[in-house]
């Protein structure tokens, strides 16, 4: 149940449905976290809408309850899921000065209306606490089992795709308008603020060009000379049989490249590394080999983190998991102090809702950085905050922080997802998702691998968008 003796803030009470108490908990948590609170006086009613109102004011602010309260047989069921027929909501008369839009992303529940307001009472049609929800235990992805070719939730499949959801901090934008709720219930209320980040990374899935063993590297010799038809590329290649190469390596040149200009524009960078390779696609990469090591240590040397890889094949499987993990443990524990985080993403964004955070938290993995669409960038769990993960099976907390990904270079690029091949309209995107972060003081978690680093178009494009904006951007 609900510890109705949390230590309020200030005068706030808010009233809950007696269903499902410890998925409330969970949302309530994730608003007294948010708010740098904590708790609430929290209240039980049997009336499906939430009440929030304070001991200092006559008004009452009421939300629809719809989702969290459904009946028990219709939980998790393919039916129970919103259509994702989005509609916006006018505050404009309402929260005029504190939301920068004045119109909220709405699809839950349907057919929602407006803002009424009778005998201080205002009620917004809006399920809050069920959008929030949803959102952020991927409740969609239990329910709907589609998977692409290669077992991932895509973009494609998910409602969020209706109107394009999945381009709005939904779940971020409903926290402030909560927030102004609150500060119109109790002005003096002290609210947690916090400032807006780049959180950049970079899946090390080809530290070197010059890789391999003697059977790869004929194979590139063969293309060199047939494929490429590069006298260069090939002389270059027969020599790597005979010398190290790390000085015209330019795989690795790209690595040093992001470390340097991370370094100037003032972000801690994350770097992760497959530790073992059990699939083609994990491109024989090991932690063990001592140039990895070497280039780990260049990496925290220059005050940025590492974080573990796991391959391809570990998204659900028990054993692949434990043994990448304890082998990235080794090195790790080697360069950083234990007290360190251990930050995970995904090889391929391979990524099940309900096995791979499970895996994840039982071998000690701090923070997941996984949650974003392989073949959109967006706002898969509806924030660019990072937050616990929730299963809404057994309602209980995962044991593991989700620090979402928004961008992914290669959705953009890549003729499979996006496939566009012009830079400005990248960077008009980019800019684009990165104010909307800004906008609801959030991370613009940005991923980009080394080896899409080589080229000095994309190089530019880059540092165009990890230096931080001069000002806060406004949401459009
Ligand atoms: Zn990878």
């Amino acid at each position: 149940m609900f510890n109705e003796n949390l230590r309020g803030i200030g005068s706030i009470w808010i009233e809950c449905p007696i269903e499902r108490p410890d998925s409330f908990s969970y949302v309530l948590g994730i608003i007294a976290d948010r708010f740098g609170v904590s708790g609430f006086s929290v209240r039980s009613a049997s009336r499906n809408v939430i009440r929030i109102g304070s001991t200092l004011s006559e008004s009452v602010y009421e939300f629809p309850c719809e989702f969290l309260t459904m009946p028990q047989a219709q939980w998790l069921s393919f039916g129970s899921l919103p259509r994702g027929h989005l509609e916006f909501l006018d505050c404009s008369k309402e929260f005029p000065i504190f939301l920068q839009s004045n119109s909220l992303p709405v699809f839950m529940p349907e057919g929602h209306g407006e803002i009424l307001i009778s005998n201080n009472c205002i009620h917004i049609p809006v399920d809050i606490f069920g959008t929030i929800y949803f959102m952020l235990t991927r409740y969609e992805e239990y329910v709907n089992l589609a998977r692409d070719s290669m077992g991932r939730f895509s973009m494609k499949s998910s409602i969020l795709r209706d109107k394009e959801i999945y381009s709005y901090p939904i779940v971020d934008l409903y926290l402030i308008l909560l927030e102004n709720i609150f500060l119109k219930l109790a002005p003096d209320i002290s609210i947690k603020k916090r400032l807006p980040k780049i959180d950049v990374s970079c899946d090390v899935d080809h530290p070197f060009f010059y890789a391999g063993g003697i059977k790869t590297r004929i194979k590139r010799l063969i293309g060199d000379i047939f494929k490429r038809r590069s006298l260069r590329a090939a002389a270059l290649t027969s020599l790597s049989f005979f010398k190290n190469m790390d000085d015209i390596d330019c795989y690795l040149k790209a690595l040093k490249f992001i470390i340097e200009v991370n370094c100037q524009a003032g972000n801690s960078a994350t770097f992760f590394f497959i530790p073992i390779s059990n699939h083609k696609n994990d491109n024989n990469n090991s932690v063990s080999d001592s140039r990895i090591y070497k280039l780990m240590k260049l990496i925290t040397d220059g005050g940025h983190k590492v974080g573990v890889h796991p391959g391809f094949l570990t998204f659900m499987n028990d054993f692949l998991m434990r043994e990448a993990i304890d082998a990235f443990k080794k090195p790790f524990f080697k360069l950083s102090s234990s007290k360190n985080y251990i930050y995970s993403r995904q090889h391929y964004l391979m990524w099940e809702v309900s096995k791979t955070p499970k895996l994840l938290a039982k071998n000690n993995v701090d923070i997941d950085c996984s949650l974003g669409f392989n073949d959109h960038p967006g706002f898969r769990a509806g924030t660019c905050h990072q937050f616990p993960l929730f299963d809404p099976r057994t309602e209980s907390l995962i044991g593991i922080i989700e620090s979402p990904l928004i961008v992914m270079e290669w959705s953009l690029f890549s003729p499979n997802y996006m496939g566009i091949d012009d830079l400005d309209i990248a960077k008009k995107i980019l800019i684009e998702l990165k104010e909307k972060c800004f906008s609801v003081d959030g991370s613009f978690s940005i991923l980009w691998h080394n080896n899409h680093l080589v080229d000095s178009n994309y190089k530019k494009l880059y540092e165009d968008i990890i230096f931080p904006f001069d000002e806060k951007a406004k949401f459009k």
